[in-house]
């Protein structure tokens, strides 16, 4: 497409645009009286106006039932992960049977690594991109050290190159062949959460594969940002959280995939009465059994509260679809990257860090600010009404998101980014 630097441009395409009517379904948070510039979808998803009525409805027949609500309510407590599981799995390319709701992100990572991770003499390394997120590089080292490794001995972090900011794919398949005979799994982000690059899940996957490993994907910054598809790619395991991308809110109920092959409940784990066989569970017996699938990886009843706002947004998501969500986000962040070219042609005051071909990016560019005054730079941003995140050193991370975000925020971001700088 060819863009224009010109607010009348943007707003003709927010006119044009097919899902338009969605961002009224949000509330958009004020500052200085007026829309922010929301920019942060990537770190706390937009509260849609819906998720107010799910949340009423669950204390409403909590008051009015009580216990009762576990089967007469009108989403059915004891059933309610059940209610997640198709949009979820059309989210992430999967079988219904594949995913789940459940826990915490950090908590699902923890009990796919103790499934999905069982070093011995011989296998016992895993490969990460340098850099994860804190939690899942603190979930790593700690699992290690749970099977008496010492992380320097087990665990390989791939950089990018010298002077390149992003890790080449054939680099990765490289190095996953290359640790072929003591690799026990590969785990990566679906999307880096700092720099923006979406990973090849497909051929990461069948890498590891080759190698004899398992791969599992952590995918908060992924999961209804980029088309997946964990079942056809084989991915072993995946987790992610809902409050990013799926809009669920602060803290709320994270899922889980795991693929049909490792479903028949034979897999050693971390046990729970939720993950029991359904039918039984309340007979409240000695013996575990692990219900078929990713189910028998639960712990804990469903938390309903949290659930409910998963509900109302994952019904968002299944009208609108990830094809038109990503044809919409293609544009708008090839819009964003269109004006930052515009506005600092030479890079003279940042260089953006996330891949510029579209299919190896989801809707986040992350400007890393070349001089000093970075951080001045998104301060003054801030007080002019755009909310974006700041990650230390030097990097402002913007995300316009193709549920909410317009082509008219992208311009008005860019020129008071032009204005500040
Ligand atoms: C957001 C995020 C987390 C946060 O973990 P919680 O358990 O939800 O607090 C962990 N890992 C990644 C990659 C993230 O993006």
């Amino acid at each position: 497409m060819n863009y224009e630097n010109s607010l009348s441009f943007a707003r003709r395409l927010d006119q044009k645009d097919p899902l338009k009517k969605y961002r009224k379904e949000f509330h958009i948070p004020v500052v200085n009286g007026k829309p922010s510039i929301y920019l942060c979808g990537n770190s706390l998803g937009l509260e849609p106006r819906r998720t107010r009525r799910f949340l009423l409805e669950e204390l409403e027949d909590w008051a009015k039932l009580g216990v009762e609500g576990h089967l007469h309510g009108r989403r059915p407590w004891l059933y309610y992960h059940h209610f997640t599981k198709k949009p979820l799995a059309k989210l992430v390319g999967a079988k219904p049977s594949e995913v789940v709701a459940m826990n915490q992100l950090t908590v699902n990572l923890h009990l796919m690594l103790t499934t999905f991770y069982r070093p011995d003499k011989k296998r016992f390394k895993i490969i990460t991109e340098a850099g994860a997120f804190s939690s899942d590089q603190y979930a790593v080292e700690s699992q290690l050290r749970l099977h008496g490794i010492h992380p320097e001995d087990a665990l390989v972090e791939l950089s990018p190159r010298n002077g390149e900011h992003y890790l080449r794919t054939s680099d990765i398949l490289q190095a996953i062949s290359d640790e072929a005979g003591q690799l026990a799994l590969v785990l990566f982000g679906g999307v880096q959460y700092y720099s923006g690059q979406f990973f090849d899940l497909k051929a990461i996957t069948s890498a590891a594969h080759a190698a004899g490993a398992m791969a599992g994907f952590d995918l908060a910054h992924a999961v209804g940002n980029v088309p997946l598809a964990l079942h056809r790619d084989e991915v072993d395991f995946a987790v992610w959280c809902s409050y990013k991308y799926l809009n669920s809110g602060p803290g709320s109920v994270a899922g889980a995939f795991v693929h049909e092959r490792h479903a028949d409940g034979n897999l050693p784990r971390m046990a729970g009465w939720w993950g029991h066989y359904e039918r039984d569970r309340f007979k409240m017996k000695k013996g575990f059994i692990a219900m078929p699938g990713v189910d028998g990886w639960q712990l804990s009843n469903f938390p309903i509260l949290t659930g409910a706002a998963h509900l109302a947004s994952l019904e968002i998501f299944s009208e609108v679809g990830m094809p038109a969500l990503r044809r919409k986000s293609v544009q708008l962040t090839g819009y964003l990257s269109f004006l930052l070219d515009e506005i600092d042609p030479g890079g003279k005051h940042y260089t953006v860090i996330t891949p510029r071909d579209a299919s190896a990016r989801g809707c986040q560019l992350s400007i890393l600010m070349n001089h000093q005054r970075g951080k001045r730079v998104f301060d003054a941003l801030t007080r002019r009404g755009v909310i974006a995140d700041w990650r230390e050193p030097d990097v402002i991370r913007v995300a316009p998101v193709p549920l909410y975000n317009t082509f008219e925020d992208v311009h008005r971001f860019a020129t008071l980014l032009a204005e500040s700088l």
